[in-house]
């Protein structure tokens, strides 16, 4: 191939610039095989490399797309950190700001999808390759899924330890594997269409090579397609009908694995549905949409929480409501001690339904999103003005909550 290429070059008075030439035997070791030392063009031997850049992707002995995936999150980090100096999100909606991601950050991230998707954990996992945790775990252990789940926390104001399942069904945002999907697969078409047409572009006989061996892109795909169409009652013909059945398998991935987190048994209490929250779409004052999203989302500092890790973490004298139960540790200690005790622990219910430390804050609520708040607090949720009325109230109940720590450690 190298000599045809050769005399192509001799023929019309071409030359092949030898510093961006460079020969790679790709090999599942990763390492710089003797084979590749010998390659000629014409007089001149060309130089190998461990890795190179083609067309902006970075290609490694071993095959492995993770530096190049690693080389776009770098390249979209840039871009983040360009949105987040320039942008003062006080005064912006929250739902603007996904747009602004998808419009600046995403064409980054997207770059050549087409090569490296296949290639992620999201698609492994779809086809139950070498998974060690949970889905959603690996799915968020892809490094450009990463920076999302990164962006939505600071869009919705929470600490990065907050559950990702809590994040993402808040926003109602699918991963961005999931919704570049179909570019792949239309990418998978027309090289298909390639095929039947009997083009002789290198593409085509690389995409045949990749069928006939049965390598990674083309096996993962074809199982991820088929792995969907069992799911399905009809055949998958098209790319956005695969990308749609990948939503419902995100969904239903979602729905099982954050049901059985025992971490959002509030937010399971509360969310029944993946769709983005009205909260998030509502404009509101920064402080207040921050305690929503974190009582929503366990992502606060009461004591069922903050119990929940360090050395102590195994004591209920860790979780328990300092104001309803006694504030002297040595008492709550002997307390705890007696058969059958059962303390008053610091949750989500018990500060927004009964702790008397906020009754009075209670008792400024508006009259229905008190009976909400006791009858059905989903509800609240659904309604721009209860959902407004219910942020004043946990804003007000933080502050006050701050402050009664404060006074105590002092
Ligand atoms: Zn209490």
């Amino acid at each position: 191939m190298l000599n045809v290429l050769h005399s192509y070059c001799l023929d019309w008075g071409l030359s092949v610039n030898d510093s961006k030439t460079a020969i790679m035997v790709f090999n599942t070791t990763g390492r710089l095989l003797k084979d590749s030392l010998h390659f000629t063009l014409g007089e001149s031997v060309i130089p190998t490399a461990r890795e190179y850049c083609y067309l902006g992707i970075k290609f490694t002995l071993s095959g492995s797309l993770k530096t190049a995936q690693s080389t776009l999150r770098q390249k979209a980090l840039r871009g983040y950190f360009a949105v987040k100096c320039m942008l003062d999100i006080r005064h912006i909606r929250k739902s603007i700001l996904f747009k602004i991601f998808d419009s600046l950050i995403q064409p980054i991230v997207a770059y050549a999808c087409q090569v490296w998707l296949p290639s992620t954990n999201l698609f492994k996992t779809l086809t139950d390759e070498g998974r060690k945790n949970t889905r959603l775990q690996s799915i968020a252990l892809d490094p450009l899924e990463n920076l999302h789940l990164s962006f939505m926390k600071w869009t919705m104001n929470v600490h990065k330890y907050t559950s990702n399942a809590a994040v993402w069904g808040d926003c109602g945002r699918y991963p961005l594997g999931v919704v570049l999907s179909k570019m792949v697969f239309n990418y998978k078409e027309r090289l298909q269409e390639m095929d039947c047409e009997g083009s002789d572009a290198l593409v085509r006989h690389a995409y045949c090579e990749q069928k006939q061996l049965n390598l990674t892109w083309y096996r993962v795909l074809t199982d991820v397609k088929n792995r969907l169409e069992t799911g399905e009652t009809r055949p998958l013909n098209w790319s956005s009908q695969i990308r749609s059945a990948m939503k419902r398998w995100f969904e239903k991935t979602w729905n099982t694995e954050r049901l059985s987190n025992r971490k959002l048994q509030f937010y399971n209490t509360i969310k029944h549905e993946f769709k983005e929250e009205l909260y998030l779409r509502l404009g509101l004052d920064n402080s207040v949409s921050k305690r929503i999203a974190q009582l929503r989302s366990s992502s606060h500092t009461l004591n069922v929480e903050a119990g929940r890790y360090g050395a102590n973490r195994l004591s209920q004298i860790n979780r328990v409501c300092k104001h309803c139960c006694t504030e002297d540790e040595a008492t709550l200690e002997l307390l705890l001690e007696l058969p059958l005790s059962d303390p008053i622990i610091e949750d989500e219910k018990h500060v927004l339904l009964t702790c008397p430390l906020y009754t009075d804050l209670r008792h400024q609520l508006l009259p229905t999103t008190r009976e909400l708040l006791e009858r059905d607090i989903v509800a609240i949720f659904d309604n721009s003005v209860t959902i407004r009325d219910f942020g004043n109230f946990a804003s007000k109940r933080f502050e006050r909550r701050s402050l009664t720590v404060t006074h105590v450690q002092s």
